[in-house]
């Protein structure tokens, strides 16, 4: 680091040659890991490249409809976008998909009826799906519980990897099973994210009892993470948001689905309502910045993952519990950091939120967030609002407080913000 930044982040920050010296010993540590990252990012980007070449994008492409939105080139072609890269059948890349959860859930309502079970392989799922699925709390409000769609679900084994002997047994054992869902990311949970491999293991032993059972991925933070694609190594069924990873940071909002034709269209009749389906929906203008966003998706998710490294190291060096450690393999953009202290947690959310571009000067406060069942602290100082994609800083107010950091546009951004909510626990002078 150079004097000058030093001498910067003194003034403006009070932040100490102490934590210098730990930025110092964390770039060090890291810096040989970044190579096979370039490459993974290199390859998607050609991924990307030659999705939006081989459907012919062009200026037409970005231009506006209204009304009902029959055929609207730009959205459509989108979707074809999406099906290239994730080498898939179809998909449904919308902006009417309010967040993931939207997306997720007219997924999960989209191929399941009355009497099918889904089972979630990777115990309790996000927590915004509970009320989807109607696992806890009120289920009279429409979810698929209240449908009379059953959910069971099956814990990650210790050393989390999830548990194939189990999965076996219950899907031999019941019939009535006819989705699997697996969560990839960590959620809010103290977990490794599912590997492409893990997710591999899962979907041939799924397929190798019932073919027809849908192997469905929250793929939420997962995106060109690695070179593979869930849908490249079997699922029938992706979902995501936009404001995360595939949006590039630039999409303002929006959801994806992504799998087979049966899948996507029974989603995409949720989406809006059976015999319409995706044909609908004006796009308002934004198309320009989803294919934007895409483009630069596959540099942004690895800048991001850079800063999650580097958050583990200097965290570890400063003496907190992280998972996953900086040099564990990874396949999303999260990192969990374990405080054992709410004071703390807070702290260094507001540390985040300090260091934001937008923002900076207020100070986020835990509260009641609409699905979720305990206080969240939300640090995000985002040009998109609640955009994960960019730093940001969350946590359940709830033991051991446990943070989790995901995001950064820039590997810079995502330094400098580390090390400012680092200061913040530390030194506590801001
Ligand atoms: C972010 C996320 C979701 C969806 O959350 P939204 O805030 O609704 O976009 C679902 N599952 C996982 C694992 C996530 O990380």
């Amino acid at each position: 680091m150079i004097q000058q930044m030093k001498e910067e982040l003194a003034l403006k920050y009070g932040i100490s040659s102490n934590i210098i010296e730990l930025y110092n010993q964390a770039i060090e540590d890291i810096k040989d890991k970044f190579e096979a990252l370039d490459e993974i990012r290199e390859f998607n980007q050609l991924k990307v490249l030659n999705a939006m070449q081989e459907e012919r994008i062009s200026e037409c492409h970005f231009t506006n409809s209204s009304g009902y939105g029959y055929g609207d080139m730009g959205r459509d072609s989108l979707d074809k976008v999406y099906a290239r890269i994730f080498n898939c059948e179809a998909a449904l890349v919308r902006p009417h998909f309010v967040n993931g959860t939207h997306a997720l859930g007219a997924a999960l309502f989209g191929n399941l009826r009355p009497g099918d079970t889904m089972i979630s392989v990777c115990g309790k799922p996000y927590d915004t799906l509970h009320s989807v699925i109607g696992i806890d709390g009120d289920e009279r409000i429409g979810s698929l519980k209240e449908f009379g769609v059953l959910y069971k679900q099956i814990e990650l084994k210790e050393d989390g990897k999830p548990d194939i002997q189990a999965i076996k047994k219950m899907i031999a054992g019941d019939t009535t099973i006819k989705l699997v869902h697996i969560q990839r990311s960590t959620g809010y949970g103290w977990r490794r994210a599912l590997s492409i491999n893990d997710i591999k293991e899962i979907v041939d032993c799924v397929k190798s009892i019932r073919n027809n059972i849908i192997c469905f991925v929250d793929n939420c933070y997962g995106e060109f993470i690695d070179i593979l694609e869930p849908t490249d190594i079997g699922a029938d069924l992706v979902a995501g948001s936009l404001i995360k990873n595939i949006g590039g940071g630039i999409a303002p909002t929006g959801g994806y689905i992504a799998g087979t034709k049966e899948c996507v269209e029974q989603s995409s009749y949720r989406l809006t309502v059976p015999g319409i389906g995706g044909e609908c929906g004006s796009t308002f203008g934004v198309m320009r910045s989803m294919y934007q966003g895409l483009f630069f998706a596959p540099h942004v998710a690895i800048e991001a993952l850079k800063g999650a490294i580097f958050c583990a190291r200097i965290m570890e060096l400063a003496g907190f519990e992280v998972l996953p450690r900086f040099d564990e393999d990874r396949s999303d953009i999260i990192q969990a950091i374990k405080f054992n202290d709410k004071e703390k947690l807070i702290k260094f959310c507001q540390g985040i939120q300090l260091g934001s571009p937008i923002d900076s000067f207020v100070s986020c406060e835990p509260w009641n967030m609409p699905g979720y069942a305990d206080q969240v602290i939300m640090a995000a100082g985002a040009f998109v609002q609640g955009s994960s994609i960019e730093l940001s800083a969350d946590a359940p107010i709830r033991e051991p407080y446990i943070a989790y950091l995901q995001g950064g546009l820039t590997f810079d951004h995502a330094k400098i913000g580390v090390l400012i909510a680092l200061n913040k626990i530390l030194n506590n002078n801001q």
